[in-house]
């Protein structure tokens, strides 16, 4: 005992707490720990129970499909379920028969599990004669030499960590040699009442370190560690001694440490351990196989050595059966599926045990929601403790002792005021997931508050609240995704048509017009040409030339000035110019009919077609003016021809006359037009649509200046008559 031990020891009656100098990590507890109960006793002789039950469903991962029917015989280690081929990684191990018998039934069973869930069970009913399939792993008695050929013959032998945490442990080895330095031995069992590990010890060390150095020389570890809790003296003695003699045996193992530790709860707990016997603090979340340790349990170990020097499969383990309500507590090598109650009826119950029983210690345990249930290879310990008045629970006074007590550092105060509030955000901040459930603060807590049921509730919330989240994110995702589908599908159809549609366009254009389209496409503009040409009136053509001719000249300057290196300005001064240019077109063809009209009222319209005046309207006005003043003549000298015609027929024939000459008159101007050489393309010399539009005006302007001429002949007549009825 070193100076601080011997110091911690003295003050301890006066200061409780003194004792935490005893050991590196924080907080801790020390109940009582009752372990002699059950150490008293030697190992219960092998019991054979009425029925063994084994669940389908493991501690860790995926159920095990069974692979024999109900009414079929099996031997001691035969293989009843397995992992199929698909979820053969998916931390699934097999089922072996731990004693011979018949499948009785395949049927559900409650599972020793706080929730008292039901699931598929192999119910085996054994036959008393115990055959057994001799190495069913087919091992030759050679070491593995390599991770994975130890890997896969821990998969088969269906070994899991039996310290409880029960992670398959062919899983838990890494793949890579010499990733591991330090391989640590837990042989801290710290939690009270429970002894089996002790026991172990004590009567199997030689297995234990050989299957320690199996299992670190296959990983190519340098040095075995073993932590031993200072409560177990004999277990200690044994083990160094066990050590000793192997390495006299064979000098080719690796070098075995025993490291006396302090007896405080949770000593056991990997972190407390690693940073007890190596100083090594684990990181939070972390793995301490990245820090290059390894730790297993003393009976992991031993069914490591079990399986790969005798093929063994795990089906029994050491379990101690203790309690208060309990006379004589042991420990006992019981065959897996035992039911609880077949063992507490062998160490004398005080009184019948009409409470719940309790799988594992009393700090870390869990209640049995019914007492029929099987021993699993998790299971270390069944404890009848009867159910004490329970204290009542008083508001916390913030005294701290929790904080103080928890191994982890959290706020367990903190903790569980927002648990209780239902933050689960806030209570997720704390780090809840790194609380290793070990009651150290609710064993401390002067109000008799029940902290980790509060915890425990908190971490099944959050996990609910990350489920829900993760399948509303998972559900987020494929409707986004579907939308995205749908968008792409439609883009890719329209795409389709859109190049349909092109290539049904360009096929004509591709393809040798005919000469019959052309002309047939040619006809068609003129036509459309003419059309537009002959909707507008005369004027309107008129005003359309002078523009035109207004916009060729003003073409012309602007030419001029670009040739003389002036800009013509910006898009605005275009504008302004253009609209220069239209006013001064519209100001052109005003002034030329203005010119026109003057023409036509100084000078008389002459039979000259070379020089007959352009406007059509005015040369027919003209023309039936004439023909109007001839008839005038006419019907004087009629009148004067005292009564030889009546005045009816001299209407009848000066009406007459005046059509006759305005159709000479409209025959002769458009005999004009016609002998008139037509205005020709300058460039094509053929004649254009604009003469063309040009020449249907005439005609038709020749015709209305007709019908006018027609009209004051008809006047003229009506007015003789007037006259004539007069007199
Ligand atoms: S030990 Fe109990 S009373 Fe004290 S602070 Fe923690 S929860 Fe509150
Ligand atoms: S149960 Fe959790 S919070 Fe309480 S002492 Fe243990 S690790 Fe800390």
């Amino acid at each position: 005992m070193n100076l601080r031990a011997v110091i911690a020891s003295k003050i301890a009656p006066i200061y409780p707490m003194a004792k935490r100098w005893l050991h590196r990590f924080h907080g801790g507890v020390f109940p009582q720990y009752n372990k002699s109960l059950s150490t008293r006793n030697p190992i219960y002789p092998p019991l054979m129970p009425k029925e063994l039950i084994l669940p389908l469903p493991q501690a860790v991962g995926e159920s095990a499909l069974p692979i024999v029917k109900v009414g079929q015989r099996v031997l001691k280690n035969q293989l009843l379920a397995q992992a199929d081929s698909k979820n053969q990684r998916q931390l699934v191990v097999p089922i072996h028969a731990p004693t011979s018998g018949i499948i009785a039934a395949i049927e559900p069973r409650t599972l020793p599990h706080a929730s008292g869930m039901q699931a598929l069970c192999l119910i085996l009913q054994p036959d008393g004669q115990n055959q057994a399939i001799d190495n069913v792993l087919q091992v030759d008695g050679h070491w593995p030499k390599e991770p994975q050929a130890l890997k896969d013959l821990l998969l088969h032998s269906g070994i899991i960590g039996m310290g409880g945490a029960g992670f398959p442990t062919y899983a838990k080895l890494p793949q890579q040699k010499g990733k591991i330095t330090t391989l640590v031995i837990n042989g801290a069992e710290c939690e009270p009442f429970i002894s089996c590990d002790d026991l172990l010890m004590q009567t199997q060390a030689k297995s234990i370190w050989l299957g320690a150095q199996i299992t670190a020389q296959a990983l190519g570890c340098q040095k075995i560690i073993c932590g031993i809790e200072n409560n177990k003296p004999k277990a200690i003695a044994l083990m160094q001694a066990a050590a000793d003699a192997l390495a006299k045996e064979d000098n080719d193992v690796l070098p075995m440490h025993i490291q006396q530790v302090a007896t405080v709860y949770p000593m056991g707990g990997q972190k407390q351990l690693v940073l007890e016997i190596t100083g090594l603090e684990l990181e939070s979340g972390g793995h301490a196989i990245d820090q290059g340790l390894l730790m297993m349990n003393v009976a992991t170990l031993r069914a490591i050595y079990r399986a790969v020097v005798f093929g063994e499969p795990l089906t029994s383990r050491l379990v101690t059966v203790s309690g208060e309500g309990l006379e004589d507590g042991f420990n006992i090598d019981a065959l897996i599926g035992t039911p609880f109650t077949e063992l507490t009826a062998l160490a004398k119950p005080k009184s019948p045990i009409n409470y719940p029983l309790i799988m594992g210690g009393p700090m870390m345990g869990v209640q049995m929601p019914d007492n029929h249930v099987p021993v699993l290879k998790t299971t270390n310990c069944v404890l009848a403790n009867p159910p004490e008045a329970r204290q009542m629970q008083m508001p916390c006074i913030r005294c701290g002792e929790c904080m103080d007590a928890c191994p982890i550092n959290l706020l367990p105060q903190q903790m569980y005021w927002h648990a209780q509030g239902h933050e689960y955000a806030k209570v997720e901040k704390l780090n809840i997931k790194d609380c290793i459930e070990c009651g150290c603060c609710s064993y401390v807590c002067p109000s008799h508050i029940p902290l980790v049921q509060y915890y425990r509730h908190a971490k099944a919330e959050i996990r609910a609240i990350k489920a829900d989240a993760q399948a509303k994110e998972l559900a987020k995702q494929r409707h986004e995704f579907r939308l995205e589908r749908i968008e792409r599908e439609k883009a890719e159809r329209e795409a389709r048509l859109k190049a349909k549609k092109e290539a049904v366009k360009q096929a004509p254009a591709m393809a040798p017009k005919s000469a019959s389209g052309a002309a047939q496409a040619a006809a068609k503009a003129r036509a459309a040409a003419k059309s537009s040409a002959s909707n507008m009136s005369a004027r309107d053509k008129a005003i359309q030339a002078a523009q035109a001719a207004a916009a060729k000249q003003q073409g012309q300057t602007d030419n001029d000035k670009k040739t003389k290196g002036q800009s013509l300005g910006t898009a605005k001064d275009k504008v302004i110019a253009s609209d220069a240019a239209k006013k001064r077109a519209q100001a052109a063809a005003q002034a030329a009919a203005a010119k026109r009209a003057q023409n036509r009222a100084v000078a008389p319209v002459t039979e000259d077609l070379q020089v007959a005046p352009p406007n059509a309207r005015d040369k027919a006005i003209a023309a039936a003016k004439d023909a109007a003043n001839k008839i005038a003549t006419q019907t004087t000298d009629l009148s004067s021809n005292d009564g030889q015609i009546s005045p009816a027929l001299a209407k009848e024939q000066a009406r007459k006359a005046a059509i006759a000459k305005a159709r000479e008159a409209a025959l002769a101007h458009k005999k004009t037009d016609a002998d008139t050489p037509k205005l020709a393309n300058p460039q094509t010399g053929e004649p254009t649509e604009t003469n063309n539009a040009r020449q249907k005006a005439i005609a038709a302007a020749k015709a209305a200046a007709a019908k006018r001429a027609a009209k004051v002949q008809s006047e003229q007549s009506d007015s003789m008559d007037s006259k004539d009825s007069s007199r």
